[in-house]
């Protein structure tokens, strides 16, 4: 296996300037791999290459695209074992899960495969013309989604296939039409570039335009700001912090011509625990709740962050089932330094603050991260607005509330989440049903009984939300809806069916779903 350590520009390799250390290990050689620092000249050339390669693309059939797809799960699929070992070196993640994350990075790609075979989601519309009508004739008006063109993607450590270089960012940006150029996470660049190499392969393979695929690699924010404000790019996709992403938003808006950025970035996730449920599975809950919370060193999105419950007796008995619960649970070695750095400097914050009773600890070697839970009451906890913000990793914040008036008071004041859950039984659910109708305001996807880490890639999932958990709610970065990111909608008057795109013309050659006059039909127009 060669890893080069430069950016992969297209079908060349391209050097850049200065060099970061990887933190794996090269085969059979006590030296770690050296990576170039992608520069603004590298940006360039790759925009310049895929706007070329976007006049290409965007008219390649779509079942030659879906080829193309197809091709970067038996690329990835071929060196399965190489990006395992590769990436638990980056990473520290064990790997049963990094084998997990390749499955669920190629069934993310079928899922994109067979929705381009379907053929329905460009969303057709045709209203037909009718030369009688008076006093003027109405022409033949009908729309269909096209691809924005030029894709920047960022994506976030903490999932090295399933949130980077071929994750569902890239797959949607790929699947609708747009040519990407990736900046690739410096927490695990030879995993990118190998990545990278499989999706350049796949485009050469199945005859894709040179430029359809870039990466670049680098550790300083330089590249990636060059990238958001090159001219040619027209859309950006963002997984990782707040403060990454609200950064590279501010960037896009200030450009001569502002693009989308669609950035999915932190979220606490909170968590209520309703009282009859709260009484019937205290102990049940509690396992569930630690076991979500220090799951992977607590590094996800969806980790939840903040529980909240009304006291009473039985919030004594689940605080006493959280101690014992997290006092067995481990912690472990970070993704990166810079996030153990941060998780434990957010701790000892914590550990300072007056209004917050540390629970309990977990287990844990030196250098690893170890699990935490705080106690806050409700009133002190609606004071403190910087006890919503994210602490990437295995931390909790259990709030008590006095009662009902303020539990509502409290999600009231929830800033925007990927995800809110709510543990209820049916009595509960009839008692709270304002709680409900709050939350639906706060979070993209809200769930009743189930922890909220482990995200389905399906159809209707909502991996989004209000900001700050995104900055545009009306989108999700998990599921197929995620293409719709990379799309806008044109509208054709009047034209020649010869001239119209295939799922336009008056037969229906792909027999896709159309709304023809208003109803929906798979029929052609006579
Ligand atoms: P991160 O530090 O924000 O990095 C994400 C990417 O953005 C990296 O490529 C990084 O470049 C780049 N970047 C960050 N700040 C930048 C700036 N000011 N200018 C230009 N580029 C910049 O995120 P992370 O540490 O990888 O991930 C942890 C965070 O991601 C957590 O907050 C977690 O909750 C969130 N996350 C969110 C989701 C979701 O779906 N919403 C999923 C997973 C993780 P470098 O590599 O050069 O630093």
């Amino acid at each position: 296996m060669k890893i080069t350590g430069k950016q992969i520009i297209g079908y060349a390799n391209q050097s850049g300037a200065g060099s970061f250390k990887s933190v794996a290990i090269a085969d059979n050689n006590s030296a770690p791999y050296f990576f170039e620092e992608g520069t603004a000249a590298n940006v360039d050339e790759a925009a310049r290459k895929a706007t070329e390669a976007f006049k290409v693309y965007k008219l390649i059939p779509t079942t030659v695209r879906v080829k193309f797809l197809e091709a970067i799960t038996s690329e990835i699929n071929s060196i399965r074992e190489v990006l395992v070992a590769m990436a638990q070196q980056e990473t520290h993640l064990p790997q049963p899960r990094l084998n997990g994350e390749i499955d669920r990075t190629i069934n993310q790609i079928n899922l994109f495969v067979n929705l381009l075979k379907e053929g329905s989601w460009v969303n057709a519309i045709i209203d037909t013309a009718n030369p009688q009508r008076q006093p003027l004739p109405k022409p033949h008006i009908c729309q269909m989604l096209k691809p924005l063109g030029v894709t920047a993607i960022f994506g976030a450590s903490n999932f090295p296939f399933a949130f980077s270089v071929a994750g569902g960012d890239t797959i949607s940006a790929l699947a609708a039409g747009c040519p990407v150029i990736y900046k690739a996470h410096f927490g695990h660049p030879v995993t990118s570039e190998l990545v990278g190499n499989c999706i350049a392969e796949a485009a050469k393979k199945t005859g894709m335009p040179d430029g359809v695929f870039s990466l670049i690699q680098g550790k300083t924010t330089e590249s990636g700001k060059a990238l958001v404000t090159h001219p040619l790019v027209k859309a950006v996709g963002f997984t990782g912090s707040l403060a990454g992403g609200k950064a590279l938003f501010d960037l896009a808006v200030k450009r001569d011509e502002p693009i989308p950025v669609y950035a999915e970035m932190g979220s606490v996730n909170p968590v209520f625990l309703l009282p009859d449920k709260l009484e019937d599975e205290a102990v049940t809950i509690a396992k569930t709740l630690v076991a979500s919370n220090t799951m992977g060193v607590g590094q996800f999105c969806t980790n939840p962050g903040i529980i909240l419950m009304m006291r009473s007796p039985a919030s004594e008995e689940f605080l006493a089932q959280y101690e014992t619960a997290l006092a067995e649970a481990a912690g472990g070695k970070m993704l990166t330094d810079v996030i153990a750095g941060s998780y434990d400097k957010g701790i000892k914050q914590l550990k300072s603050l007056q209004s917050l009773k540390l629970l309990c600890s977990g287990a844990g070697e030196e250098n690893t991260a170890i699990p935490h839970a705080f106690v806050v009451s409700g009133e002190d906890f609606i004071k403190d607005k910087t006890l919503f913000e994210e602490h990437f990793g295995p931390v909790a914040i259990l709030v008590i509330a006095d009662d009902t008036k303020q539990l509502t008071e409290i999600a009231e004041t929830i800033p925007g989440q990927l995800t809110a859950s709510v543990w209820a039984n049916q009595n509960d659910v009839t008692e709270f049903e304002d709680l409900f109708n709050i939350l639906e305001e706060k979070a993209g996807r809200i769930m009743i009984n189930n922890a909220p880490t482990g995200v389905e890639v399906t159809h209707a999932m909502i991996h989004g939300g209000p900001f700050p958990a995104t900055t545009d709610s009306r989108t999700t970065s998990v599921g197929s809806q995620a293409i719709y990111r990379f799309t806008r909608p044109v509208c054709f008057q009047n034209y020649p069916q010869q001239l119209l795109p295939a799922e336009l013309q008056n037969d229906n050659p792909l027999g896709i779903w159309r709304k023809v006059d208003g109803e929906m039909t798979k029929n052609g127009i006579a």
